[in-house]
This record gives structure tokens, sequence and C-alpha cells, in this order.
């Protein structure tokens, strides 16, 4: 079969009338399965008086019960140990044990098939085909192999595309560097921040240029920074390399993908998930372009603990732009575009996050570290960024400042006090940086 370029050239083509049918089968399937398997989902089910008789069309899905990761905490280590009653299948069917990293609480476990694991690595490989990585690809994956699911399934995935996959797995990041150099990888994997920090490990520490290594494809996951347009662009240029974002999390599986045509945005793999964006204020399912909502998301296929209208946290919005590949799957504007638990309100004004980080990463003279602190001076917000200077640019620190100040305002409208540090001061994150410090809420 003649798959260039996509990986299944039948269902990321669908017409989407057919595929909508195909999602709402999908649905009533699995919302039968979770119903008869899962004591947590029927208990949950039962008490909103819906069963499986009642899903006739996605009208009706909108009234199935959202699942809340607090909601997963409660019920689990206990029997069957440790996942308890959201379990569907016998404990002997469950071949992989992974767990949420519990940055917000208790961790929360995901019990897998073997053809729950197969599955993974199938929604994988439709992201790594539609990113180029072809079977003449060598793949260094820099991520410590442990529980936490990242990026095991691509792991997988590569190998079953038919690319050869180097496990950079306990190595340290000058040695994951030098190993990169040794074997002439063509892809990688990683954080953006740790893409970042591996590129000025190399500047800085080993003088060895990343755009120089042979790398031409980049894959993130973990952060949203490969859709943030002056992330991405600082990616791209110290690696000279194509990258892209893509969008998973343990409790749902890898569920969308940015392809070769960069759209300013990523594809849901609506073959395999459905996703509704829910209005926050009235829980109306936004349909149209342009406003942002949470997302509400469904594996459809994913059977031993099934993910049915699980509240994610995450925000996006559909964008109105059909795809230069040729894909029929929905596009999201700006990828993921922050958390729930991530926008605050400062001043009275809505802020996320990844608008600063667009902004600080926008401007040349200034490091790739950064730090947001909020806190509050009587009873009035005051909103602080650290930055770090480049090497080479101190002399320009009035400039850069105004340029910032100036910038900020214009995406955020806020204004904010600007600290400078020496490059290097400001906390480096490995894997996941944490930025924003709301001092406001201790
Ligand atoms: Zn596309």
């Amino acid at each position: 079969m003649n798959r260039a370029p996509f990986w299944n050239p039948v269902l990321e083509t669908l017409d989407r009338e057919k595929l909508r049918h195909l999602q709402l089968k999908k649905f009533k399937r699995i919302f039968k399965w979770a119903y008869d398997n899962s004591r947590f989902h029927r208990q949950l089910y039962d008490q909103a008086r819906i069963g499986p008789e009642d899903i006739r069309d996605f009208e009706d899905i909108r009234n199935v019960p959202k699942v809340e990761k607090s909601m997963m905490r409660g019920i689990q280590r206990k029997d069957p140990f440790p996942y308890g009653d959201i379990l569907c299948v016998p404990l002997e069917q469950v071949t992989t044990f992974r767990q949420t990293s519990g940055t917000t609480g208790q961790p929360v476990y995901q019990a897998d098939t073997w053809q729950d694991w197969e599955w993974w690595s199938e929604c994988w490989s439709y992201i790594l085909w539609a990113q180029g990585y072809r079977p003449s690809d060598r793949v260094f994956l820099p991520f410590g192999y442990n529980v936490f699911v990242a990026f095991w399934a691509a792991h997988y995935a590569a190998e079953k595309l038919g690319c050869e996959v180097v496990p950079g797995g306990v190595l340290d990041t000058q040695a994951r560097i030098l190993k990169i150099q040794e074997v002439n990888a063509t892809a990688l994997m990683a954080t953006p921040t740790y893409i970042l920090g591996m590129a000025d490990t190399a500047k800085q520490k080993m003088n060895i240029d990343p755009a120089a290594l042979g790398i031409n494809k980049i894959t993130c996951a973990g952060e949203p920074g490969a859709s943030i347009p002056s992330t991405k662009k600082r990616m791209q240029e110290a690696w000279n390399a194509r990258v892209y974002d893509h969008a998973g999390a343990t409790e749902i599986g890898a569920w969308s993908f940015e392809c070769m045509a960069q759209p300013g945005g990523m594809h849901v793999n609506e073959a395999f998930f459905l996703v509704e964006i829910e209005d926050p204020e009235t829980g109306d399912i936004i349909e149209e372009y342009g406003r942002r909502g949470n997302m509400v998301i469904t594996a459809l296929d994913r059977i031993a603990q099934p993910c049915v209208r699980f509240d994610a946290k995450d925000i996006i919005e559909w964008d109105s732009a059909t795809c230069d590949c040729g894909r029929t799957f929905r596009l999201i504007k700006g990828g993921v575009v922050g958390r729930a638990d991530d926008i605050t309100k400062v001043k009275g004004v809505l802020l996320a996050p990844s608008a600063i980080e667009d902004v600080v990463r926008s401007i040349d003279g200034l490091g790739d570290e950064y730090e947001v602190v909020v806190d509050k001076l009587g009873d009035v917000d005051r909103i602080k960024i650290k930055v770090e200077i480049a090497p080479g640019h101190e002399d320009q620190a009035k400039h850069i400042e105004a340029t910032l100040k100036d910038r900020l305002r214009l995406k955020t409208n806020l204004g904010y006090r600007i600290e400078f540090y020496d490059y290097g001061r400001l906390p480096k994150y490995d894997v996941k940086a944490k930025r924003f410090k709301d001092l406001r809420k201790h």
C-alpha cells in the first residue's frame, strides 16, 4: 500500500459526515463498554439516569456526565489494586502500568492491556507519519524511560513505522548530544524546555553547534512551546530542523498532532478521539470557530481504563481553516492554548502564561529562561518578569526592557516590572518548566 502522505489514507481523508458517523458509532460502543464493565462509570451514569440506550446522537452525548481527575483519585489504591472500580478487564489482562506525574496532587494510575498499548502506538504512528518520519530515519529519544508515559508509545510507533530507534534513557544531556553526533540521528523527540536546554548545553558547554548535527525534525510534547510561534522559531533555528507539536496525556492517549503543512495548529485524530469544546460559563458545546473553551475528550477505543468525556482542563478552539495536507481531521487553532488551571486573572484581566512566553521568546537579546511572579501589594495585583540577557547583548538592556514592556502590554493588556539577571542565573528546567508563580494563592 502506498501510504504517502498518510499513515491511514482512508481514515485521514474520510469525508466529514462519515467521520462523524464513525465517531458516534464508536462512542456508543465505548460508553456501553464502560457502563457494563466499570463499576465507577456505571454508578456515575446511574446517578445521572443515563444508560447506553439513551445515546442516539451527539446531543445525547452532551448529557453524559464528565469525569475529572479528582474523581479518579478517590477510587484508586483499592481492588483490583491499584486501579480500583474503573478497571474494565481482569487484572491478568493488564500489561502496562503508567501514572501521571502528580504535580497537582496524588498521581493517577493508568492500566493498559496489550490491545490498548497497540492502540497507543497506532495513534503515534499517525503523528510520526504526518510529521515526515519514514523508515530511513534514525530517531533519538532522550527521555527517562520510567513510570511516566512520556515518549514510550512514540518509541514503539517509530519502530512500527520502520524507523531505527536509539533510546537515550539514562544518559546525561552531554552524553546524549555526543550520541546524536556519533550515530547521525535524524530526528528527536522531547519537551520544548529540554529541546532548548540541549541546544544551549551543546553551544555553551561543548562548543557544538546543534544546527550542524543533522537532526531534521523534532517532535515536541508535554508543554505548548511548539505551538507558541516564537518558541517554535527558537527551536527550529537552534537545531536547523522542522519542529512539530503534539498533545497527549496519560489518561487520554496521543490525541492530536501538527502535520508537515504547519498550519498554525494541530489536527485532532478524530478517527480515535471525540473532542468537544465546552463553554466554561454556560456549559454549552461550542461548534463555531474562534471561541475558546474547555476540552472534553473521549478515547473511542481504549478499553482497560476508559476515557469517556474526560474533563482535560485544556483550553482549545476550533480553527476554520482546512489544511493543505488534505486531512479531514479538524484543526485546533494554535494548539493547546492553555490549561484551565493556569489561566488566571491579574488586575481583572484574563492572562494565559503562553502569551507571555510568546513575547519573551520573540526578543533576540533575551535567553530562553524566564519566570513570572504575580503577587499583591495591599489590594493591588502586581506582575513581575525575570529575564536573562543573552551573551553579547548586555549593553542593550534598556532597549530590551522598553521593547519587552511594549510588546507585553500590547499582547496581554497588563503592565509589568522587569528584572534582569545575568545569563545562567535563573533556574534551569530539565523537562517541564514551572515558570509561572502566583504568590496570591498562598
Ligand atoms: Zn494538516
